[in-house]
């Protein structure tokens, strides 16, 4: 009998004739957002801004295909425990900027997403000043009642160490200071665990990796342009850019050269 290879079932040959059937595993997409808003004139990062049109096209997009969008907590457990007909999709952002929160949050509220947000927990209040030492524009970042009232509204905070860091670059008692002291800060303005971390400029390996796990994160993302499956290291997520210039086929074409990554790396 021959059995057809499909998008859930996945054919394995043992030799003499033998063969199983398993259940694919499900490989799953994280999208990592900056700042919402049109480019602001004299930033040296202006693709990091997505307008709030096009942010909300693509996630009614991505509805429409059948995806559900979710903060990592519950994509995690999705990939661990698939239920049928639920793809899920992970919705980052970096940095925690005031734009995210004034106009992400509205979206992500309309469309009932839960989402990620990773705050720099040593700017909160403040500004993007690892930036604007290189020379960008200033940009406001979250304050504590903005990511208090984020939290509020059923997201996820996580932490983007405390003041954004190559962490490649710290030595072991920076790296373990930014890692930790930035989880403490946090878990101090919300009164609950925070759970996930994210590499600023995804920088990341194994050494890193394991600070990050011993300062007792769930996980992490890097910027990795993957998908992820539940044998994904979880603190070394895959995630896709998403870009002032990331139109409806341009984000299908970067599902489809992450998915090329995931079987590469799988
Ligand atoms: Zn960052």
């Amino acid at each position: 009998m021959e059995l057809t290879q499909s998008k859930e079932l996945k054919n394995i040959y043992l030799g003499e004739g033998q063969m199983i059937t398993i259940a694919r595993q499900p490989a799953a997409p994280i999208l990592m957002y900056h700042r919402i808003g049109n480019p602001r004139r004299g930033s040296i990062v202006s693709g990091q801004y997505v307008s709030p049109q096009l942010f909300e096209k693509q996630l009614r997009f991505l509805q429409r295909r059948g995806y559900t969008p979710m903060c990592l907590a519950n994509f995690l457990s999705e990939l661990r425990h698939p239920k049928a007909r639920v793809k899920p999709i992970a919705i980052t952002f970096d940095d925690g900027y005031e734009s995210a929160y004034a106009e992400a949050l509205p979206i992500l509220k309309k469309l009932g997403i839960t989402a990620t947000f990773f705050v720099v927990a040593g700017q909160v209040g403040e500004s993007n000043a690892w930036d604007e030492e290189k020379g960008d524009v200033t940009e406001c970042m979250m304050g504590i009642e903005q990511i208090i009232d984020v939290h509020r509204q059923g997201m996820e905070i996580g932490s983007h160490t405390s003041s954004h860091p190559d962490l490649l670059l710290c030595s072991d008692e920076h790296a373990m200071a930014e890692i930790q002291g930035s989880k403490k800060l946090l878990e101090t303005i919300l009164g609950k665990p925070v759970d996930w971390f994210s590499y600023p400029y995804g920088r990341e390996n194994d050494h890193i990796r394991s600070l990050v796990r011993s300062a007792g994160y769930v996980g992490a993302c890097g910027t990795r342009r993957s998908l992820n499956t539940a044998r994904t290291n979880r603190f070394s997520l895959g995630r896709l850019n998403i870009r002032a210039t990331t139109t409806i086929p341009w984000m299908i074409y970067k599902f489809a050269r992450a998915a090329r990554n995931e079987v590469a790396a799988g």
